[in-house]
């Protein structure tokens, strides 16, 4: 467990970029932000107090909310290098399911450790992760001081067996996340075609039960559509509102493939999409039409996927990245501007994991997860000109100098306060040999 230690924190004298409480980005220059505890409780260019613990200096800093990344495998980062340039279905079948199936509780644990390191560095302090051991991946976020969103990956292939040992794990999480600060406990049925309909069912069951969200794998590549067709006679985003799993607490990772019904079918139901370029280009399992669902009002935010498909957790590569493809895609280079992007990364992704009345946004009362960006560097030049462009289109996860999450600080000039990372990194090299030795 982590003692706070420091209480009240000022971020003195810098520029704040953030998006506002309609949804516009402001960028506001000399002001200070006052942390009381694990709250934002004074947003001013004249903030006077007197007991102050620590003064952290704003000067040539951009002060943003810390980046959500909806959906992750954090545990994969140590299958970071193994088995690149191949076709999701041989990467799954030849390569990762393999591995996975040696996995332990302990293995688990390092693996997200290390990507938490990743992300504490490049900025980004809550995560949406589906995977096995998910306990162990809760206690590696309660020791790294960062938030997370839980959901234990559900995979039956309509063995009723199966299914009822993969609802038994989910429960098993759900009561483990209960009462659990910075944990929140979601459903994960993987995908609608590997989670049977019994288990689709059963999950959006137990989701209303316990207020939780559904995160699911929908349409990822062109063979899941017509593996769809040919089992259900629809497609996916049809067949799962036929059968009642729809609802705006659905967070449904990559939706790549999508008829014009399926995005009218997504906005009716005002499910959240997860965007995951940089997963979906090196799969070669295409791109989402990111642009058009955002014109249809639908609400998206930006996920990394896992680092064995990415290779890494740096959101701005990822938010670059993002904005360029669908500027290429539509052949229009006004498509998901800076502005856009910025909320990807931020306010949507908060509304995502319903968390947008904590955080996404440095507004006084929500959470003190925020992130200080280093202006006195070389891409980040020169500061007379768009700060917001700068980082997402100049931007990297190495420019961020700071990391506060729920007003502890996490990383100060690029330097871990809690975490060991060589340590970390160590353990993450030794556990993956002794993985591959097994
Ligand atoms: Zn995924």
């Amino acid at each position: 467990m982590i003692i706070i230690e420091t209480k009240n924190i000022l971020i003195n004298n810098g520029t704040l970029i953030s998006p506002d409480s309609d949804g516009t980005i402001k960028t506001i220059k000399n002001t200070s932000i006052l942390i009381e505890n694990d709250r934002i409780t004074e947003i001013s260019n004249k903030i006077s107090k007197n007991s102050l613990d620590k003064i952290i200096d704003g000067e040539n800093k951009i002060i943003m909310p810390s980046i959500v990344n909806t959906h992750t495998h954090t545990s994969m980062s140590l299958f970071r290098g193994l088995g690149d340039d191949l076709e999701l279905d041989s990467w799954l079948n030849d390569y990762i399911w393999p591995i996975e199936s040696k996995l332990d509780s302990n293995i688990v644990y390092h693996g997200a450790l290390l990507s938490h390191i990743e992300m504490i560095k490049s900025g980004t302090t809550t995560f949406n992760d589906m995977y096995f051991f998910m306990e162990d991946v809760g206690d590696a976020t309660i020791d790294s001081g960062i938030r997370g969103c839980l959901s234990y990956g559900m995979i039956d292939f309509e063995d009723e067996e199966k299914r009822k040992s993969e609802i038994k794990n989910s429960l098993k999480l759900l009561n483990y996340c209960k009462g659990k600060d910075r944990l929140k406990g979601f459903l994960g049925p993987h995908s609608p075609i590997t989670a049977s309909e019994k288990l689709l069912l059963e999950s959006r069951k137990i989701a209303n039960k316990y207020d939780a969200k559904l995160h699911i794998h929908i349409n990822e590549t062109k063979k899941e559509v017509h593996d769809t067709l040919n089992t259900k006679n629809m497609r996916s985003f049809q067949y799962l509102e036929d059968i009642g799993f729809l609802g705006d607490d659905v967070i449904a990772a990559h939706c790549v493939w999508l008829s014009d019904e399926e995005i009218d079918i997504i906005g009716e139901y005002d499910v959240k999409v997860s965007y995951n370029p940089s997963s979906n280009m090196k799969l070669s399992s295409g791109i989402a039409p990111i642009d058009k669902l955002i014109k249809k009002g639908i609400s998206v935010s930006l996920g990394s996927d896992g680092s064995a498909s990415n290779n890494n957790l740096d959101m701005f590569e990822e938010i670059k990245i993002g904005s360029l493809l669908q500027k290429v895609h539509t052949s229009n280079p006004k498509v998901l501007n800076a502005d856009e992007s910025f909320k990807l990364i931020t306010i949507n992704g908060a509304k995502a994991l319903g968390l947008d009345n904590e955080i996404g946004s440095i507004e006084i009362g929500k959470k003190a997860d925020i992130v200080l960006i280093d202006t006195l560097s070389p891409n980040l030049t020169p500061n007379t000109n768009s700060l917001i462009s700068h980082l997402i289109y100049s931007g990297n996860g190495s420019n961020v100098n700071t990391t506060i999450c729920n007003g502890e600080i996490l990383m100060e000039n690029r330097e871990l306060k809690i975490l060991n990372e060589r340590d970390t990194i160590e353990k993450a090299n030794d556990i993956t040999q002794e993985l591959k030795s097994r």
